[in-house]
């Protein structure tokens, strides 16, 4: 069975306690888009783990961990994660690269902060990871695919091709130190050392993986808000993060996704620029910024304080409908039980107009929160197993936006550890 993991909303979401937690009873965990750009926190019994790039599953003896063909694949910065572990006392995952998936170079990065800079206050935020220009080159068919590594003469040829496109942009738009085609031939040589005891056809082996019933984990970044089509463009992240495209980053039929677990927040957080319409400033914003996530809301990746609102129910339901969800986790319900009221964004006012569904960018950059309020629990939560032992109001509080998403909530996280966890029975 293949389980889609992925969020509703701006990312940050809780996906990878979720999928660590889910890994437990699979075989096979993938991560299918995105790349170092964002991270999963995990706390298990081996410690606090912030992972970038490595599937969330890594942590167990009996899975396998696969970067699909979709992701942007950082090999140095792979080989530096699966050491950080080792020497952290993890047993050594077993990782398959895809032989497809797509080779994330030093001047992506490079480009990346290069264009931010260019920007200034108009950039997009950007983790400065080389994604956007990782991405773009894909789809300029000027990337490198792993399985090229191992044909030295597209390399060569290729490596001296890549340099006269990249160095007129670096001397005419970015006055900066241009690239050598030896140079860049010498890293992908090294690239090819390193990534080759991982290299595998990634897409025949899930058919037979799929062929012997085993379980399967799709494991998404970020959220149905940052996808470049159907999230608030352009303030969107390069690759698409719907359950959807799990098929294409993994390499399997659309048809064996049969589980889309989409994470929603019980508050929305958000890193990055773009619109935000529930978001809270001044105090308010502070405390639950403070209180948030486990130790406060800074992005995993960057360190950077995440922006933090009241829950948002037309984008969350927005996000869940998206992804096609069929069952959903809602995570850090905890961290509500200091309020004596619960603001939930229920409607957006768009030129005067309340409306549920949620808009495109243009409009959304106008849209204004209709807020309902909730009352709140006013104790901690943390420890409890039983959803009956929840307060009432918690339970309403969950009901209420179980109603409002239109998806059923399945499994409620109250705490970032693994055991912190609540599972539901929805008829
Ligand atoms: P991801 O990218 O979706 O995996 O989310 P992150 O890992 O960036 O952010 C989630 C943060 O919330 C991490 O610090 C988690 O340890 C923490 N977390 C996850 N679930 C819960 C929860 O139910 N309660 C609390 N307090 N923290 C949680």
């Amino acid at each position: 069975m293949v389980r889609a993991i992925v969020g509703a909303n701006w990312g940050d979401e809780g996906k990878g306690k979720i999928t660590d937690m889910l890994a437990k009873e699979s075989d096979i965990i993938i991560r299918f888009q995105g790349g170092s750009n964002a991270g999963h926190t995990i706390v298990n019994d081996y410690g606090k783990f912030a992972l970038h790039l490595l599937p969330s599953g890594v942590f167990y003896g009996h899975t396998t961990s696969i970067i699909g063909n979709g992701v942007a694949l950082n090999i140095p910065y792979l080989v530096n994660e699966i050491k950080a572990l080792t020497d952290r006392g993890v047993p050594k995952p077993k990782i398959l690269v895809s032989d497809r998936a797509q080779i994330l170079m030093p001047y992506h990065v490079l480009f990346d902060a290069y264009e931010e800079e260019r920007l200034g206050n108009k950039s997009f935020g950007s983790t400065k990871s080389g994604i956007a220009p990782f991405y773009s080159d894909k789809y300029a068919k000027i990337g490198f695919q792993v399985s090229e590594l191992f044909d030295d003469d597209t390399l060569r040829e290729k490596s001296v091709r890549v340099c006269e496109l990249k160095n007129v942009l670096l001397k005419h738009l970015y006055h900066k130190p241009l690239l050598d085609p030896d140079e860049l031939y010498r890293t992908l040589q090294e690239y090819r050392d390193m990534v080759k005891p991982y290299v595998c056809d990634v897409s025949a082996y899930l058919y037979e993986a799929i062929r012997e019933g085993k379980n399967i984990l799709l494991e998404g970044q970020l959220g149905s808000l940052k996808d470049p089509d159907h999230g608030i463009y352009p303030m969107v992240t390069s690759s698409s993060t719907l359950a959807a495209y799990g098929a294409v980053g993994a390499g399997i039929p659309p048809y064996e996704i049969k589980n889309i677990t989409t994470v929603v927040k019980a508050y929305s957080s958000s890193v990055g620029a773009g619109a935000f319409v529930s978001e809270l400033s001044g105090e308010e914003g502070d405390e639950l910024r403070r209180r948030g996530g486990d130790g406060g809301e800074f992005g995993a990746t960057t360190g950077r304080p995440r922006r933090v609102g009241w829950f948002d129910a037309v984008a969350s339901r927005y996000g869940c409908r998206i992804q096609g969800t069929t069952e959903v986790a809602l995570t850090v319900l905890d961290v509500l039980g200091y309020l004596d009221q619960i603001p939930v964004c229920t409607g957006y006012e768009i030129d005067g107009v309340v409306t549920r569904d949620f808009p495109n960018t243009v409009k959304l950059e106008r849209a204004k929160p209709v807020l309902t309020r909730l009352p709140g629990w006013k104790c901690d939560i943390r420890g409890i197993k039983k959803y009956e032992d929840l307060p009432g109001a918690c339970r309403d509080y969950i009901e209420f936006i179980e109603k409002e998403i239109g998806c059923p909530i399945t499994m409620v996280s109250n705490g970032p550890g693994r055991q912190d966890i609540i599972y539901r029975n929805v008829k």
